[in-house]
């Protein structure tokens, strides 16, 4: 798939919007690549949502546009950020909705993170 044909990215999302500073959210960690912050409807004890600072819309769009040094900083980021929840020992759960199928309601790359309690099967 041509990278041309992904959904263009939209500068006025609010996730881009929190970036910037524009609206305020809940941090929980940052550096060159990502930032994470809580949730603003959290679904478990611990929800966290682990954002790329790039311009990208979904999974797709970030693995085809990115470069290397972005990808591998965002993964370990969004590891970093589960070391400082403090949830890896009791384990947590990584999701990331793309397109519509999934109900990606931000056209923001995000990965949420889930934890702090027994959490429920997957859903599909
Ligand atoms: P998704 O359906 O995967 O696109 O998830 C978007 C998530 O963003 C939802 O869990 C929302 O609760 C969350 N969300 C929307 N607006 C904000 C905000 N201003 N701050 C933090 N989380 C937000």
């Amino acid at each position: 798939m041509g990278v041309e044909t992904l959904e263009p990215y939209d500068d006025d999302n609010i996730f881009a919007r929190i970036l910037r500073g524009e609206i305020p959210a809940r941090p929980v960690y940052e550096d060159d690549y990502a930032f994470a912050f809580h949730d603003i409807n959290p679904q478990a004890p611990t929800h966290v949502l682990v954002i790329p600072k790039g311009r990208y819309v979904s999974w797709a769009d970030f693995s085809a546009k990115a470069t290397d040094g972005e990808i591998a900083g965002f993964v370990r980021a969004v590891g970093a950020v589960a070391r400082e929840l403090g949830i890896e020992e009791g384990g947590y759960r990584l999701l990331a909705n793309a397109g519509p199928n999934s109900h990606q309601e931000v056209p923001h790359l995000h990965v949420h993170i889930f934890g702090g309690k027994k959490l429920g099967p997957m859903l599909v």
